[in-house]
């Protein structure tokens, strides 16, 4: 409503560390407002792309731009507008969660006495923490942490909230709440969560990347992914100890455990045989299929000769 046009640029962006490992190689993305999934592994990326989007590291090369601000060359209005939510999230345990909303707000420059009281009521209520506001942080719940963390992050108005890796360690009912409140917050601003668990990125995010060793190797709309996949992911259900020889047959994107066999998804664009089925693809099988090299990548060289 008050954002229509923001959006986040990512424009080549890599970055090597004094070690020599290339965290961000070449990283382009284009990020509308809503929500936005950045999915990989641990290892991936994720955390060096944030702290970067957040101001707190610069690229060595690339460009990004937030709206029309640099985000790499104006640091301070970046700042004015952005949320972030790292992965642990500090807070005093003696102080109730009101006056420590009150305390970042005076940070934030929100100085006057009637704004501030404003903005934190609006705020505790928005994340459900307006019947706890008396309650020391330090006995919060995982859940209340994370969504007092988030009010915190929604100090000032963002345009963008980073939030990396937020649902580790919330229980499911905690994890659905969270997630409902970042997705509400996405309907004024561009809310980027880092993940490497599948199932925050399915159930609301619209449009998603995947990043594996520092690259992009899909970039989509999350249901388009998914609809991509329709015809090409093949399942059957098996020993363990067929696993070997069904790798070497067939592109095997993933194996789990299922009531002690093993339900193995393969990626295949004509019927395989051999007592597969074809499968309802989800987002797991995009994500799996993308890390093995069968999607995604495989596309995009597609594209390369196109052009
Ligand atoms: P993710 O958040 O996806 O787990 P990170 O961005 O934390 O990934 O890490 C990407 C790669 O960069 C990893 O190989 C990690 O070990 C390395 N790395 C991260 N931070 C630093 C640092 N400050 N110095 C050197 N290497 C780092």
């Amino acid at each position: 409503m008050e954002n229509p046009q923001i959006s986040l640029t990512i424009r080549n962006v890599s970055k090597t560390y004094a070690n020599g490992v290339h965290a961000l190689s070449n990283v382009t993305l284009d990020i509308p407002r809503g929500m936005y999934g950045l999915l990989g592994p641990n290892g991936a990326g994720k955390s060096t792309l944030m702290r970067t989007l957040a101001t707190l590291q610069e690229p060595d090369e690339g460009s990004i731009h937030l709206g029309d601000i640099d985000v790499v060359r104006q640091k301070e209005e970046v700042r004015q507008t952005l949320g972030y939510l790292p992965q642990e999230f500090g807070v005093y345990p003696k102080v109730s969660a009101e006056e420590m909303l009150d305390y970042f707000a005076v940070l934030k420059g929100i100085t006057q006495r009637a704004s501030r009281k404003e903005v934190t009521e609006s705020l505790l209520k928005q994340t459900n923490l307006w019947d706890k506001r008396k309650q020391k942080l330090g006995g919060f719940s995982g859940g209340m942490k994370q969504r007092f963390g988030v009010a915190v992050a929604l100090l000032g108005n963002p345009k963008l909230l980073i939030v990396d890796e937020p649902t580790a360690g919330l229980d499911p009912a905690e994890r659905v709440r969270f997630l409902n409140l970042l997705s509400e917050v996405g309907e004024n601003s561009v809310v980027l969560l880092s993940t490497h668990i599948v199932e925050d990125v399915s159930e609301l995010c619209t449009n998603m990347a995947i990043i594996n060793k520092g690259q992009i190797l899909l970039q989509a709309n999350t249901q388009q992914a998914v609809a991509e996949l329709e015809g090409r992911i093949w399942r059957k259900l098996t020993d363990k100890s067929n696993l070997p020889a069904l790798e070497q047959e067939h592109q095997v994107i993933s194996a789990k455990l299922l009531s002690g066999r093993t339900m193995v998804h393969i990626y295949s664009e004509e019927n395989p045989g051999n007592g597969f089925d074809l499968a309802l693809p989800d987002l797991e099988d995009v994500y799996f299929s993308t890390m093995t090299g069968n999607y995604g990548q495989p596309q995009k060289v597609k594209e390369e000769v196109q052009l």
